[in-house]
């Protein structure tokens, strides 16, 4: 069975990564049996140059029927007037699809450690992955209320919401090293101990992985000073929002980690987790692992095609450790040039 992909290149230098990734993706999959169809949509403000709307309405169908959608990156100062925002069609599109869990990879290769901002033997050998919910928790619930002399946020958790993110979670682990992380505030907050509770419960299904609990506070301190400790963070949507930007920041780029968002069914959604980059649009400067790395984390989760992904993931391993690198990490390759560098290297695989 092929599978079908939904391309959304979005804006800025989306759809130059978009197009380097893709070039990729065709190299690695004509040396393995996996086999593909693309169909492109505008999103983003492209979308909103081409219909007046950021997610219009085939762009979303198309994106519903497919089984999985890569999306590079959207928006951007073109837009600053426009009557709608191009980040619109985000929040409407992952509101439509359902996508609750948030999985960020926090991966640092070894030619990378010298990019981080911590000790190499810090943070040599890190290799995490941040399991954060999406569509609840502080930033949705109800009552919310600004007036001048007081403001209400409110942090709401159902059960069966705890339930399907912690699932999530404790299934990758299982395909990693078997060990979850769950990060709360419960010494304060009953949402955690509502989360603590179900973890429990939940982790009897799992008897192959360990569980621990940290507090938020404990963990964004132990996410610095030692790195190596996770291999999967589940936490909510607030705490996850701000560790997962911290995690980010200890690989030393944002141009090289990517994102899937999953919905509760139907197809997930992959892309870097940086923004569109205007400052760099156009000068071949844009780094294209993120992208790379989001259709290597697509291939591995939604088409279980491995050895597509390890095909990719050493052809770049290589390039990297010959110090063929874009400028955010420290070389003076182009995006093109660092393409063809991990194309060739496919090929010479083959
Ligand atoms: P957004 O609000 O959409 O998140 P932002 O203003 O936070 O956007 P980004 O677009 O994420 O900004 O870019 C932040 C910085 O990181 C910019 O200087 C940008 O050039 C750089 N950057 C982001 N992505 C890449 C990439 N793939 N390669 C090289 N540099 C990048
Ligand atoms: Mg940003």
């Amino acid at each position: 069975m092929s599978a079908t992909i939904a391309v959304l290149p979005g804006d800025y230098i989306g759809p130059e990564i978009m197009q380097a990734g893709l070039a990729v993706l065709a190299a690695a999959a004509a040396t393995t049996d996996f086999t593909y169809s693309l169909k492109t949509y505008p999103f983003g403000g492209a979308a909103i140059d081409a219909t007046g709307e950021p997610l219009p309405e085939a762009t979303l169908k198309g994106a519903q029927a497919a089984d999985a959608i890569l999306l590079a990156a959207i928006g951007g100062p073109k837009w600053d007037a426009a009557p709608q925002r191009p980040e619109a069609g985000l929040l409407a599109i992952r509101k439509a699809l359902g996508l609750f869990a948030n999985i960020r990879p926090t991966q640092v290769l070894p030619a990378l450690v010298p990019r981080s901002p911590l000790k190499a033997e810090l943070v040599n050998g890190t290799d995490f992955v941040i399991v954060r919910e999406l569509i609840g928790g502080i930033y949705f619930g109800q009552p919310r209320e600004l007036a001048a002399d007081h403001a209400i946020d409110t942090m709401v958790y159902q059960a069966s919401e705890i339930q399907r993110i912690l699932q999530a979670g404790f299934e990758l682990a299982q395909t990693r090293r078997h060990h979850v992380t769950v990060v709360d505030k419960a010494n304060v907050l009953a949402t955690s101990k509502l989360w603590r509770r179900i973890t429990e419960k939940v982790a009897a299904a799992y008897p192959d992985v360990t569980v621990d609990f940290e507090y938020v506070d404990a963990a964004s301190m132990k996410i610095i000073q030692q790195p190596t400790h996770f291999d999967v963070i589940i936490t909510e949507n607030l705490f996850g929002d701000i560790l997962s930007d911290e995690a980010a920041t200890i690989t030393g780029s944002l141009g090289t980690i990517p994102s899937e968002s999953r919905g509760i069914s139907g197809p997930s959604l992959y892309e870097p987790i940086h923004g569109s980059a205007p400052d760099i649009a156009g000068t071949g400067q844009a780094d294209p692992l993120s992208m790379i790395n989001s259709i290597t984390l697509m291939l591995r989760n939604s088409f279980q095609a491995t050895a597509t992904a390890a095909k990719i993931d050493q052809a770049l391993a290589a390039t990297l450790a010959a110090g063929i690198m874009t400028p955010d990490l420290g070389g003076s390759a182009t995006t093109d040039s660092m393409t063809q560098a991990i194309i060739e290297r496919i090929k010479a695989a083959d």
